[in-house]
């Protein structure tokens, strides 16, 4: 089962174009590997939770800047760039956690959605992403 973003979402998340927000499709799984609460694959969000549909959520900020960035680059090269990064980034690293605080998808995404909740002012405990 998967669902749309609601017209609020729709409205809300707009640190990504409305082609992107209507593009995104939900699904809730029991659990996702290595410990997060969000994981995107394509324009495929994938969350643990998904009770809030009110549109101030910045895990769910963070995985359409993913949607955005497949959408750019195409699942291709969205992933050679995701993984040299990553494994590069464990070799001079030797931490899995800042290796992949360091790929340049993690961290763009972490950017935008910065921006994206310091112009809104919300304040919400975040999720692990
Ligand atoms: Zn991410």
């Amino acid at each position: 089962m998967w669902r749309r973003l609601t017209p609020q979402e729709i409205e809300r998340y707009d640190l990504v174009s409305l082609e992107i927000r209507q593009r995104a499709r939900i699904v809730k799984v029991p659990r996702l590997f290595g410990g997060y609460d969000g994981l995107t694959s394509g324009r495929i969000i994938f969350l643990v939770e998904d009770n809030d549909h009110d549109g101030g959520r910045p895990l769910m900020a963070h995985e359409l800047v993913h949607v955005e960035q497949f959408r750019r680059q195409g699942r291709l090269v969205f992933a050679a760039l995701y993984f040299s990064d990553y494994f590069r980034g464990l070799a001079r690293q030797r931490s899995h956690r800042k290796a992949y605080l360091d790929i340049r998808h993690e961290r763009g995404a972490r950017e935008r959605t910065q921006e994206w909740v310091e112009r809104r002012g919300s304040v919400r405990p975040r999720d692990s992403e």
